[in-house]
């Protein structure tokens, strides 16, 4: 199976004065072509700063980044700025959850698209560029009349499908979204869930979708990989992690979702806070909210471990005696 990006000991940290946040710690994975990995986590684990430190956006002044990043055999963390410009859009896509912001109010939508796609096809004919935009805009379920109309035309629901149209225009290897559908209402994001893996069965792409939304997962995703404080605490595939959560942290973000048809009394979440990113746990860095925590727990960070083909926990209650 063709490998489209593997992370080894990928770390991202923010240093502020004589502050360091360690925003990502010791991240590791591999999503094949065809994959759709949901990366999920509460509000601060670090799932933005993955993507950014990904795509290289970053500022370099204050974030270190180190580890390896490969991507499609290249290394993200080492590439030049005027690499970078060749692969993002033509080979890494991302939409984030304002990307329509950045649509601008005085344009039309085709003329902006137009413009996106001259980038790396200069010479690209009128007819040529107008098919493929219209091509996309269909996948996302918008009509060609949304070619000449302008964004503040357009509802939300709209604008983000059309974001997520111009992510795909130059058929990136890989479309990172994040947040992308969390503004929307239930209805609509339920639609452009539907759409996007629709859309996928049509181009070939492979996808990381960022979202601290587990239904998200569950309606769009293959795979899921739970990270918590900057560490991935959980991978594997979602049916088998959503069924069957190993990780005492993936258990409790499970219960703190309910469907979206589900009795909201009962949330049962997950008592306490975010640790201190810039301080560094010696134990597992759950440990202070885990009900399932032992002295060895404060003392040893577990290591990742294979529980099952395609299951990596970092916990030790899958690692031997405790
Ligand atoms: P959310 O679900 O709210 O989007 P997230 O999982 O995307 O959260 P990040 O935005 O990646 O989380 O933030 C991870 C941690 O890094 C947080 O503690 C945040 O405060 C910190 N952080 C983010 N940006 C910076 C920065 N520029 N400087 C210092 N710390 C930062
Ligand atoms: Fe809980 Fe210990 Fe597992 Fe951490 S290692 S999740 S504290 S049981
Ligand atoms: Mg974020």
């Amino acid at each position: 199976m063709e490998q489209i990006l593997e992370l080894r000991d990928f770390c991202v940290t923010y240093i502020n004065k004589d502050k360091r946040i360690y925003a990502v710690k010791n991240a590791g994975l591999k999503i094949n072509k065809g994959d759709s990995l949901g990366i999920v986590g509460e509000s601060g684990s670090g799932k933005s700063t993955l993507a950014m430190a990904l795509l290289r956006l970053l500022p370099e002044k204050n974030t270190e980044i180190t580890g390896s990043a490969n991507f499609i055999g290249k290394e993200l963390t080492k590439l030049k700025e005027s690499d970078l410009k060749d692969i993002r859009w033509k080979e890494l896509a991302v939409v984030f959850q304002k990307s329509m912001n950045s649509l601008s109010p005085v344009h039309r939508i085709g003329t902006q698209i137009e413009d996106i796609y001259k980038v790396h096809n200069p010479d690209a004919a009128k007819g040529e560029i107008f098919d493929r935009i219209t091509y996309l805009l269909k996948l996302v379920n918008l009509s060609e009349r949304v070619y000449t109309m302008y964004p503040h035309e357009l509802s939300g629901g709209m604008l983000q499908r059309v974001s997520i149209a111009l992510s795909l225009i130059h058929n990136p290897k890989l479309l990172i979204l994040d947040e992308a559908t969390t503004a929307l209402d239930v209805v609509t994001q339920g639609q452009i869930l539907d759409e996007i893996v629709k859309m996928e069965k049509n181009m070939d792409v492979t996808r990381i979708m960022i979202t601290h939304d587990i239904s998200v997962v569950s309606a769009s995703c293959n795979k899921i990989a739970v990270m918590y404080a900057g560490e991935f605490m959980e991978l594997g595939y979602a049916k088998d992690v959503l069924k069957c959560p190993k990780h005492p942290y993936t258990e409790g973000l499970l219960k703190s979702f309910p469907s979206l048809k589900g009795d909201k009394s009962k949330l049962a979440g997950i008592g306490g806070y975010l640790p201190d990113l810039s301080k560094e746990a010696t134990g597992c860095i759950f440990e202070p909210r885990c009900r399932q925590a032992k002295d060895k727990c404060k003392q040893e960070r577990p290591e990742f471990r294979e529980t099952e083909k395609g299951r990596i926990v970092r916990c030790h209650l899958y690692g031997g005696e405790m």
